[in-house]
């Protein structure tokens, strides 16, 4: 579903990533670990177009999401692929970012009825039915400053699945919530898993890239270092730092 071919984006003259290639194919779970400001959420955001990059290429079900060289909010033509894609890769942050002023029902509902122009009634009983999935469906009228950091998050998740989206993109989802919120979280992602979504996820969470991934991906200073199959990659890590990676996280 998802291809990055090459990947190169620079801030200025920090390069943050320096040609990375990542593919993954409808129903696999990518897992993209890595220390603090190796670029994975860079790469997260240049996926989904929050970010331009300057080369390589960006394939989405085998159609290119990126011009070299050009800008791509600049012309309505782009406007428009870039709200395909961000339909078709939704994104869940560390910080759940839920409309505070908006009931979870709402939260949920909001971007399908007013950007996809989808029928109100069909959202509701969609987002009542991705809430219940996630284990919320009695808080559809609840604020989001009601509801614990797990519930949050979670919610945020339901909203990302009633864009139905053809993949999820997740940047350390868990990392915010306490260890026992952290664990609900971890279970709703498991369940996507097991349904065969297309997921890539940042983590920090090595037993969660473990039990989840198809392939993980072991990103440094901007370049691939090692990746694998879970059982491999951290089972018989081969790269030096990614071994040093490995003994400083649980
Ligand atoms: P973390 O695990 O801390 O979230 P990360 O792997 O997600 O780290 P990125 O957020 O992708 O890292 O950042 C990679 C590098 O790019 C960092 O050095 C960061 O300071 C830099 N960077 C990120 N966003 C910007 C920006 N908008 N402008 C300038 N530099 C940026
Ligand atoms: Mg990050």
């Amino acid at each position: 579903v998802i291809e990055i071919r090459n990947l190169h984006k620079r801030y200025g003259e920090l390069e943050v990533l320096r040609g990375v290639d990542i593919t993954a194919p409808g129903g696999h779970v990518i897992s993209l670990i890595g220390s603090s400001g190796s670029g994975k959420s860079t790469l997260l955001r240049c996926a989904n177009l929050l970010e331009d990059s300057q080369k390589g290429e960006i394939l989405f079900e085998g159609e290119p999401v990126k011009w070299k060289g050009q800008e791509l909010a600049r012309r309505p033509a782009d406007a428009k692929q870039i709200m395909r894609i961000r339909t078709n890769l939704s994104m869940v942050f560390q910080q759940f970012n839920l409309w505070s002023h908006m009931t979870i029902l709402e939260n949920v509902m909001e971007c399908p009825v007013t950007v996809l122009g989808r029928d109100k009634a069909e959202v509701e009983q969609k987002a009542r039915m991705y809430l219940d999935k996630v284990g919320i469906g009695d808080k559809c009228d609840a604020w989001p400053a009601q509801l614990s950091g797990g519930q949050q998050q979670r919610a945020a998740i339901a909203r990302a699945l009633c864009m139905e989206p053809k993949a999820l993109l997740f940047d350390e989802p868990t990392s915010a919530l306490d260890p026992e919120l952290e664990q609900e979280v971890v279970r709703v992602i498991k369940a996507l898993a097991e349904e065969g979504r297309t997921m890539i996820i940042v983590t920090h969470d090595m037993k969660m890239a473990h039990d989840v991934s198809d392939h993980v991906v072991f990103l440094h200073q901007g370049l691939i270092e090692e990746q694998g199959d879970p059982a491999t990659l951290f089972g018989a890590p081969k790269s030096e730092r990614l071994q040093q990676f490995l003994s400083h996280t649980t």
